[in-house]
Parts: structure tokens; sequence; C-alpha cells
């Protein structure tokens, strides 16, 4: 089983490690040891030269037996099939883990969006939908954001779908612009929640009010961290974007780094003010207290695990810790706040969407905010509980928890239906 995909392979370890600790049926390990499907399809568009050109997608559904699947959508020049499915493995522990009532899906495009216009992003966006229309649904798969896709797209992607069923249908994708259906706050959700959960637990962990943060990744993630974590007075000494990384050992101007950004690439703020460049995938490996991985997989490894000097981990992007480097994580005594628990921010939010989207009602942002605070702090609570009684690394406990419930829907299951 599985043969040919070793992301899945190695991401299916600390699911048997979890069922062991839990003494699950081994039913349940098997549904959950494979994709329930996962489709291929070639999207031709015609460019804006007049050329067409054809992009390889994927989407697919792990298990839906805890509800409808979800998962965003990449745009990613690295994408593979491996890699979605092993991403929608993990929106499935996910979104048992914080206790939304879906499965777990994901989808992506190997395409590098930079390289496109608007209008070539968007009829490649809108050829997507077409490809994945019977995939897709409200009630089925539902897509959101992810790396290389934003409310712009995720609106394409309703308004498409809507087209081809012939009525509006906004619960069809998450993410989407406010105008549009999207909801209040869905844009920083994935830091605030990581945010909302770090402060709840910040005393358990000794985490000091200003304590030193290295972010690896300032996309939409990462940079909204960051302005989450100074203003609360953590002091951010190091950076990095797909190309740099900054370094200032008494803490970076934000703004200045937003600025460099933007404008002229972070390179341009070395030797300002103190400020040291390094390569973007030395910042893992930065002198501080707390380190936030934020942008995508595999960037702590066997390889350089022991050059990692931060005490805690909190896990923003999915899948920054490759399964071989925990056990050594552990023994140093470093905590990670794993993955599925700490970026669960950001599907929190799209369900609260695809929520006020079938009921026809907009919920305020403070409202938003509310729920979105209890959902991580109660989760976040129960994971830690849990690693307190069975003694076991939180990422081990977020495990255990999710797998208990998606256990108990699997065994109420029966024998299962295939046509949906
Ligand atoms: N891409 C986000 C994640 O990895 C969530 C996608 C969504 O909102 O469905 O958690």
């Amino acid at each position: 089983m599985n043969d040919g995909k070793p992301m899945l392979q190695a991401a299916l370890t600390r699911l048997a490690d979890a069922g062991k600790l839990l003494d699950v049926s081994p039913e349940v390990l098997d549904v959950l040891g494979q994709p329930r499907e996962t489709t291929q399809a070639r999207l031709t568009i015609r460019m804006d030269d007049g050329a067409r050109r054809s992009f390889t997608a994927w989407r697919s559904r792990y298990d839906d037996s805890r509800g409808p699947t979800k998962g965003g959508v990449r745009y990613d020049l690295g994408a593979c099939a491996d890699e979605v499915e092993t991403l929608a493995f993990w929106m499935t522990l996910k979104c048992a883990v914080v206790n939304l009532p879906y499965g777990g899906g994901k989808g992506a495009i190997r395409v590098d969006p930079k390289g496109l216009s608007a209008n070539e992003l968007e009829r490649l966006t809108r050829a997507y939908t077409r490809a994945f229309a019977r995939v897709i649904g409200p009630d089925r798969d539902i897509p959101g954001p992810d790396l290389g896709t934003n409310a712009t797209i995720m609106g394409w992607m309703a308004d498409e779908y809507s087209d081809l069923v012939g009525h509006r249908a906004p619960g069809v994708a998450t993410g989407k612009p406010v105008p549009l259906g999207g909801s209040l706050g869905r844009e920083d959700a994935t830091a605030r929640g990581g945010f909302y959960l770090l402060q709840h637990l910040a005393s358990e962990l000794s985490v000091a009010r200003d304590a030193r943060v290295a972010i690896h990744g300032i996309g939409n993630v990462g940079m909204h961290m960051a302005r989450f974590l100074s203003e609360a007075g953590y002091r951010i000494v190091a950076v990095s974007d797909s190309r740099q990384g900054l370094f200032h050992p008494d803490g970076l101007d934000l703004a200045a780094v937003q600025r460099a950004k933007a404008k002229d690439g972070l390179a341009s703020l070395i030797g300002v003010a103190g400020i040291s460049g390094c390569k973007a995938s030395e910042v893992v490996l930065a002198d501080c207290d707390i380190l936030v991985p934020a942008a995508v997989e595999n960037v702590i490894r066997a390889d350089n695990v022991d050059g990692v000097r931060a005490k805690l981990i909190l896990e923003l992007a999915n899948g920054p810790v490759a399964p071989e480097a925990d056990e050594r994580l552990a023994q140093r005594g470093v905590t990670v706040l794993p993955d599925i628990l700490a970026n669960s921010g950001g599907v929190t939010v799209s369900y609260f969407e695809w929520v006020q989207n079938r009921q026809g009602v907009a919920w305020t942002l403070s409202e938003i905010h509310t729920r979105l605070r209890k959902m991580m702090e109660e989760e976040g609570a129960a994971v830690f509980a849990l690693a307190r009684e069975m003694r076991i690394t939180p990422r081990r406990a977020a495990y255990v928890h999710a797998l208990k419930r998606l256990a108990a829907a699997i065994e109420a299951t029966g024998a299962r239906r295939h046509n949906r």
C-alpha cells in the first residue's frame, strides 16, 4: 500500500504510533491507511499570447468519515500526488483535532502562479473547477486557500461552480472575498489561531512575554504571526522569505521588513542598523526561544535537527518537521506545538464561513474571534491534558485526540458506502 509515496508513508508513521497508544481497532487504521479517492486532471488553457498550455492538477479526498472533505488548493511548481495526498491526510487529522464536522481533502495545480497574468490565473482556476466539478461540492468536498492561492482565486472557484450547477453555491469554497460570501477574519485566521494557542499555553510552557522568535516564511501566515507576536511584546529576531533570511539579535523592525518585502526584497536590509543576512533555510537554526515555521514541509529533518536552538516550535506550516526528526526533538526537550493543532485556525474560520453561507447570515469580526479563541483554547487544553496524562509529546497527544474522534466515526459507520 502507498508504494512510491514516501511522504505519505512517512506521515502515516505518526498515525500508526498513535494507534498503538490508543489500542484502536486495526480496521480503523486500515481505513485511514490510504486516501479514499485522488483524481488527477490535465488542465489546458489559452495563455494571453494565444498559445495553449497544459498543467497537471489533483484533488484528493482522504477520508470523509466525519463529514465532507475539506482542505486547500495549492498552486505550486513542486506539487505532486504524494504531497497532495499527504496534505489531505493532515487535513483529516486537523479537522478531527478541533472537532470540525469535516473529513480531509486537498488539491493542487503544478504551476508557478507568479509566472501567470491575472487573466491566465482566472482561466486556470475556472478550468480546475470544471475539471473537478463532480468531486467538489458544498456537501462533498470544499476547497479553501493554501500556498499560492488567495481570496480572489477562491471567489473565481465559487463563481465557476455556481455557473455549472445553475444557482449560487457559495458554500462550495471558503476563503472567498467578503463581498462574495467570504467571512470576516479568514485572512489572518491561521496566524491568529496559533497566537491564541500560544498565549493560552504560555505560562504552562514558561514562555517569557519578550521571548525571541524566528519566523521561517513571512508569507500571509508568517507575516500576520509576526505582527501578533510583536504587538504582544515578543521580539522577532529572524525572518525569511523564499529567497533570503534576516537576523537581528535584539529584534527586527517589522514595518521595515514589510516595506522591503513589498519593494526591493529582504536582502536590501542587510547591513542596515545591525541586521545580518543568512540563507532562508538557516532561519530554522537561528538563536531564538521560539521557532515558527510558516512556509513549507520538511524544513526540519534528521540532517539539521540538532542545529535547532529554539526550545519551542510552533508549526504554522503543514508538516515542517519531518517525522524522522520528532524523536530527536523530544530527546532534546524541545516542545512542538504540532501543525494539526497549531495551524487549525485557518480551516476553523473556513468552517465558520461555510456555516454562515449555509445559514445566510454574517457574523461580526468579534464573534469570529471569540469563537476561534474558544475553539483553540478548548482543544489546545484537551491535547495538553492528554499529553500530561499519558506522558507523551503534544504531537502524539494531538494524533491520539484526533484518532479517538475518527475511530468513533469509522466504527459507527458500519459497512461503508462508496457512491457519495
Ligand atoms: N490550507 C489550510 C490548511 O492547510 C486550510 C484550507 C481551508 O481553509 O480549507 O489548513
